[in-house]
């Protein structure tokens, strides 16, 4: 029997046209660093958006399916390339600007970016690589900046304002088909080089559905959300996408991402909600605890990239800003899980255990769990292995350009399709997950696993631990043993009998034998391009004597 439901496409130009329509004086705010931020209103990002199409189409010659790409911060402009660019039917390519040089020209390449929009401020990354990404034809230049650093640049140079000033504020939006490219978004390589994935627009459109449900992210047009997650990490988490969907204000930090700033903007902009990797509220609480400030609107945090330890959720808890952690990966756009607790937890002793797992999976994500001779393990909250998800917003291949059949590599997508997080730990029988380790950094011990977050999380505790990183490191009589690595809180004394000690007491119930008995004092943990810890330089410093 055919349904007698109408077939419309899910595109990201019906979620433009609804956002700049329905909650059309709805704001997106850009942080400028001094004097009065930068106001927008979603129609205005929408007429510019359709401007934007335009100048691409007509003075560009991007047509179909042409990469477009952008070196931004969080800003208004990004936001309107988020959407001019797939809606006319181009791919919308994110680069990662902390990437090393050498990854991103990679990645520029291997998606043969035709067009680069690029903040001013980014130039002096930007120019010097041109030489090197033969398929760049233009870069579309927005925001102060020293322009003379693209002087002889092979490209054509264009200013982003120029460019739009006199084109039409509305644009035909075709009509797509919607598993068509809208976005890509390479890996940031913790291993090997970045793997790009591609998104579509139907599954952008699921995503963000999901993204605004009450048990997910669950804001209002009544809520202004800041959006630290940069834009260049698997689309700021969906966000920019999902707001247009329900009129959420969003407040763009721009480059401002360090903690006072930061700290400033919540201040004066008063936010209901921020998203950002743990390493930024790390830094947020060390500077709202050195100078205290009025951030009493911040009542909802979403974290994720990252394990949340519990030290950061309750101190977080304590400024009454409530941090709701969430599980995700480029490869899952990213919402995999999210820790909301239970009905039958809410307000008791379980809760705050139930909001630190990883949380739950929503209706659009199945999971299973795979142990190491491939058996399925069951959902019983303590059998782990690794987690693989499938759905309509998780990827099945990986990029290996436009005409070639997509990669899909037996370690990251098992026979029947489903995608390998690389991730462990387990599922209770309530569909919460719990991920003990990176299958790559957990510690293989004697035969035993241990596990490096739980090692970090009960250092990172203790009250003279800014931040610790823990990793394997080859031992000859275990195979490998965990070297501790802290960073000490200004003026505090703390020695490693006493952090041993501490692991072990009452407190951490950390087991004898998984203590460490490597300890090394670091002045700060080194960060990946999304700033997680970076766990392969730690190991590779060790290897070289330098941790000793
Ligand atoms: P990269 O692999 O380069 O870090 P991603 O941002 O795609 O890039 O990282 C996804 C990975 O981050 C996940 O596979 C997982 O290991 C880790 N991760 C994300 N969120 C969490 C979380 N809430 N708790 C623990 N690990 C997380």
């Amino acid at each position: 029997v055919l349904s007698t439901m109408q077939d419309v496409p899910l595109l990201i130009s019906r979620i433009l046209t609804h956002g700049s329509t329905v909650h059309g004086t709805s704001q997106v705010t850009t942080w400028t660093g001094e004097g009065e931020p930068h106001r927008r209103s979603y129609a205005e990002i929408g007429a510019r958006a359709a401007q934007l199409a335009h100048a691409l189409r007509d003075d560009l010659g991007v047509t179909d399916a042409d990469r477009v790409a952008t070196l931004a911060w969080n800003n208004a402009e990004h936001v309107e390339a988020y959407f001019a660019i797939p809606c006319m039917g181009a791919v919308l390519h994110t680069l990662n600007l902390r990437l090393p040089a050498g990854q991103l020209a990679f990645i520029v390449n291997h998606a043969a970016d035709k067009v680069v929009i690029v903040n001013g401020s980014l130039l002096p990354l930007l120019a010097p690589l041109l030489p090197q990404l033969p398929t760049v034809e233009h870069v579309v230049v927005t925001g102060p900046g020293d322009r003379s650093l693209l002087d002889g640049a092979s490209a054509q140079v264009h200013e982003y304002e120029d460019l739009i000033a006199a084109k039409p504020t509305h644009y035909d939006w075709p009509e797509l088909d919607e598993r068509q490219a809208a976005a890509m978004c390479y890996t940031s390589g913790t291993t090997g080089d970045p793997k790009g994935v591609v998104y579509s627009h139907r599954s952008i459109y699921l995503h963000s559905m999901q993204v605004n449900m009450a048990q997910s992210m669950g804001l209002t047009d009544q809520d202004t959300s800041l959006v630290v997650v940069p834009q260049f990490h698997v689309n700021a988490w969906g966000l920019p996408h999902a707001t247009f969907m329900t009129g959420v204000n969003l407040l763009m930090p721009d480059r401002f991402l360090q903690p006072a700033p930061l700290a400033e903007m919540i201040e004066s902009e008063k936010p209901t909600h921020a998203a950002a990797v743990p390493t930024i509220w790390q830094g947020l609480l060390a500077e709202l605890t050195a100078k205290p400030r009025d951030v009493s609107s911040l009542t909802q945090v979403t974290i994720g990239g990252s394990a949340c330890p519990p030290s950061l959720m309750e101190a977080f808890d304590n400024l009454g800003m409530r941090v709701c952690h969430a599980w995700g990966m480029t490869e899952t756009s990213p919402l995999g899980t999210v820790a909301r607790p239970p009905a039958h937890a809410v307000g008791t002793d379980e809760e705050f255990a139930y909001r630190l797992t990883q949380g739950r999976f929503p209706a659009g994500v199945e999971a299973r769990l795979t142990g190491p001779g491939g058996e399925r393990l069951p959902w019983d909250g303590e059998s782990a292995g690794e987690l693989e998800v499938r759905g309509n917003w998780i990827a099945g291949a990986y990029y290996n350009g436009p005409d070639a059949e997509p990669l899909r590599p037996a370690d990251k997508f098992s026979d029947d399709g489903w995608l390998k997080t690389g991730d462990v730990g387990t599922i209770n029988p309530e569909g919460y997950l719990t991920l003990t380790d990176r299958a790559k950094d957990v510690i293989k011990s004697g035969g035993e696993w241990i596990s490096s977050v739980d090692l970090e999380n009960a250092l990172m505790s203790h009250p003279d631990v800014a931040e610790a990183a823990v990793v394997a490191v080859p031992d000859e009589k275990w195979g490998e043993r965990p070297l501790a690595t802290v960073v000490l809180k200004e003026g505090s004394g703390a020695d490693f009998e006493e952090l041993r000690a501490f692991l072990a007491s009452d407190v951490c119930k950390i087991a004898k034998w998984q203590l460490p008995e490597r300890w090394t004092i670091i002045e700060s943990v080194p960060k990946t391009s999304v700033g997680k810890f970076d766990k392969k330089v730690l190991r590779r410093r060790y290897a070289e004597g330098d941790l000793d």
